[in-house]
């Protein structure tokens, strides 16, 4: 049986960890050729040699990007377009993170905090749609094959973007509301070119990134209490989410804020 991204060249950026590699693991499993990007190259690096033993029949690569500069993501896509000749699930898997332990609320965030966030976590998704899009408008079609025109773009937000919390984390809850616009307006421009944009929202998921933001039992326990089932997620309950929308599977699926947060959002 095919897989659900069988022929399709994926690029995923924060591929080195947490919801990133997970989903890069699912993608290779599900016949995708995977451009694997992160600031840390040793990351994806090991990455690649996981997936390439898990899943021998599909090409993996690393390399080295901070998607805060126009530059590397463009370089990462020219990096695939010149590997596999296309690009069409999810150029723009923009999964680089980050969250300041610091007393980030109005009054105290520094500047380059402030900064620094909007960088990585906004601008850096900028770069990576943009540079999906120009790929993908050129992706050779072969209906035959399963290979349709656009291709499908997924952006992280946060389960912060549309919730208000009371631990203050002002830069980065802003940086991913601009997310969710951003993912909203970009998916209704290109939805005829059929270039489908989503954005994920995660709940509080145990990867690295929210344990060391919550880096003792007694912080751990007093956000479990306000989560419905009662635990933190899984990167891969995330990658799963992250299949679908960049499978066929989601065809009628765009602008959406696909929420995949245990179902803390719905709670009061
Ligand atoms: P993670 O820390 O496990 O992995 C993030 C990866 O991004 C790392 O490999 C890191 O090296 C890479 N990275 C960081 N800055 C980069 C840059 N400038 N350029 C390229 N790569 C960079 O994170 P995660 O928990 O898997 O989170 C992934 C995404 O999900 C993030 O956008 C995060 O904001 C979002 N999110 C996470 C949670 C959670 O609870 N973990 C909740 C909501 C949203």
């Amino acid at each position: 049986m095919p897989g659900r991204l069988q022929n399709k060249v994926a690029i995923v950026t924060g591929a080195g960890s947490g919801i990133g590699l997970e989903s890069s693991i699912l993608f290779a499993q599900e016949g995708a050729n995977v451009v694997l990007v992160d600031i840390n190259l040793e990351a994806a690096q090991n990455a690649v040699t996981l997936i390439a033993t898990r899943s021998p029949n599909v090409k993996v690569l690393a390399t080295k990007a901070d998607v805060s500069k126009e530059a590397d993501v463009k370089a990462a896509v020219d990096l695939a377009i010149n590997e596999f000749g296309r690009l069409d699930v999810m150029a723009s898997f923009n999964n680089a993170g980050i969250m300041h332990p610091a007393d980030d609320n109005a009054l105290n965030t520094e500047e380059h905090i402030w900064d620094l966030t909007m960088q990585i976590n906004l601008k850096g998704v900028w770069w990576g749609c943009k540079y999906a899009i120009i790929a993908m408008r050129e992706t050779p079609t072969d209906e035959a094959k399963g290979l349709h025109r656009g291709g499908s773009i997924i952006n992280t937000a946060s389960f912060v973007a549309l919730m208000g919390a009371a631990t203050p984390q002002l830069a980065y809850t802003a940086s991913k509301g601009g997310v969710l616009a951003m993912t909203r307006e970009l998916a209704m421009v290109h939805a005829r070119e059929g270039i489908r944009i989503n954005s994920l929202c995660p709940g509080p998921l145990k990867t690295p990134l929210l344990m060391d933001f919550l880096d003792t039992e007694e912080k751990r326990q007093r956000r479990l209490v306000h989560l419905p089932m009662g635990r933190f997620g899984e990167a891969v309950e995330l990658a799963n989410a992250a299949l679908f929308l960049a499978s066929d599977e989601s065809s009628y699926v765009t602008g959406t804020d696909f929420k995949v947060d245990g179902g803390l959002s719905s709670a009061y």
